[in-house]
């Protein structure tokens, strides 16, 4: 179990408000915030290079603590500004050819297909959907029956960003990869709240952002590569980190992840994300995960028993998200309302998750994501509200 007054009082955001975004920027626990600001006087103390060189140990610490949360080696990540960065970095590396397949998934996310529709028109390569099954999960006898030696990637979304399903990732990288595809999941929603295994998961890359449930800065995200891909892979942008110039006319790759960085970074932000990661590690993540898919399933419930309110959650295992509209409600009202009431939700509009959402005529939904240092009381206060919705 969970110290959930620890929790809270770890979190200075929480007090007075009803928090439910952690899937769109989380409240940052204390030590967070005072890594980052602590981080940027002295920069403006010493200036940013011997700021830096000072943390060189806790620079390096980031991506220890990483790689300790989703099973990897430090050297197969590449710490970045953003999960879209971090997806485009590995995507935009991967060699396509006229006739060559892509696959992404019928909740993918926009920023994803959009990369993926960019270099089909640009190199002659096709991107086709993965349908869903009856569930709304991922139809791997789909993928089964689509796949074949054309296609060189497939995108993979752990949990989408519109609803509390958890694909089976594992499952459906064992079918890509016999097949010979690269498996590039999107964790941008799981990293935090899901146990993140990559070994287990089998996936071949990985993106996720810092300001989500992880409960770091903004502005930081990271890419996992498995390491003998990362060393035969160039990626479509080098500076003088991801590459040395070794001869007037030459240069060589960074070994393993760090091919996929560039040199200048936000170094607090970093350091913040650092202290994030170790935040969860320490709270431990199976007690943190527990906690949010418990209240989520609470408000699952309670919401369901609301008579306006239908859930949109679909799938047969579920994550910290919860989706739902409210009859003859238009969600960004419903929003705008609760956060007269300190009460911040978000909605989730029918771009970010197209093929999904049109699939099930909706144009949006509200999205409640209850973090672990969200209360019990919070959450009731939350349903009551919904239900006193005019
Ligand atoms: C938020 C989100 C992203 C994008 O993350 P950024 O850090 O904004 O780039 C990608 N995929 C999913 C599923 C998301 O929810």
């Amino acid at each position: 179990m969970v110290n959930i007054s620890r929790l809270r009082a770890d979190t200075p955001g929480c007090e007075g408000q009803v928090f439910l975004d952690s899937a769109g920027s989380s409240l940052p626990p204390r030590i967070v915030v005072d890594t980052a600001i602590d981080h940027l006087r002295r920069e403006a103390e010493i200036g940013g290079y011997r700021a830096a060189n000072e943390r060189l140990d806790d620079l390096a610490a980031v991506k220890t603590a990483i790689g300790t949360l989703i099973n990897a080696d430090p050297g197969s990540i590449a710490l970045s500004d953003s999960a879209s960065r971090s997806w485009t970095d590995f995507f935009y590396s991967v060699p396509l050819r006229a006739g060559d397949r892509i696959l992404i998934s019928g909740a993918d996310y926009a920023s994803n297909a959009i990369a993926a529709l960019q270099r089909a028109r640009r190199s002659g390569a096709v991107v086709e959907a993965v349908p869903s099954d009856s569930s709304g999960q991922l139809d791997l006898d789909a993928l089964t029956a689509m796949i074949d030696e054309r296609v060189k990637l497939v995108s993979l979304v752990h949990v989408p960003t519109n609803g509390g399903l958890v694909n089976p990732v594992a499952e459906a990288a064992r079918i890509a990869r016999r097949a010979g595809a690269l498996v590039l999941l999107d964790a941008c929603q799981s990293a935090g709240q899901l146990p993140l295994d990559v070994a287990e998961l089998g996936v071949d890359a990985l993106s996720a952002t810092g300001r989500k449930w992880l409960r770091g800065p903004r502005g930081t995200g990271f890419l996992y590569v498995r390491p003998d891909l990362a060393a035969t892979m160039e990626p479509e942008r080098l500076d003088l980190h991801s590459a040395a110039w070794t001869a007037p006319g030459d240069y060589t790759l960074a070994a393993g992840a760090a091919r996929f960085e560039f040199w200048e970074c936000d170094v607090a932000a970093r350091l913040g994300l650092g202290a994030a990661v170790r935040y969860l590690l320490e709270n431990g993540p199976a007690e943190v995960y527990a906690a949010i898919a418990e209240r989520a399933a609470y408000l699952r419930k309670t919401l369901a028993e609301i008579p306006r309110v239908t859930v949109r959650d679909r799938g047969t295992q579920h994550a910290g998200i919860v989706s739902f509209t409210v009859d003859g409600l238009d969600p960004v009202a419903i929003r705008d309302r609760l956060a007269t009431e300190s009460i911040t939700v978000t909605v989730s509009h029918r771009s970010s998750t197209l093929l999904d959402m049109t699939d099930r005529a909706l144009p949006a939904v509200v999205r409640a994501s209850p973090h672990a240092f969200v209360s019990f009381e919070d959450l009731d206060r939350f349903r009551h509200a919904v239900a006193a919705l005019p």
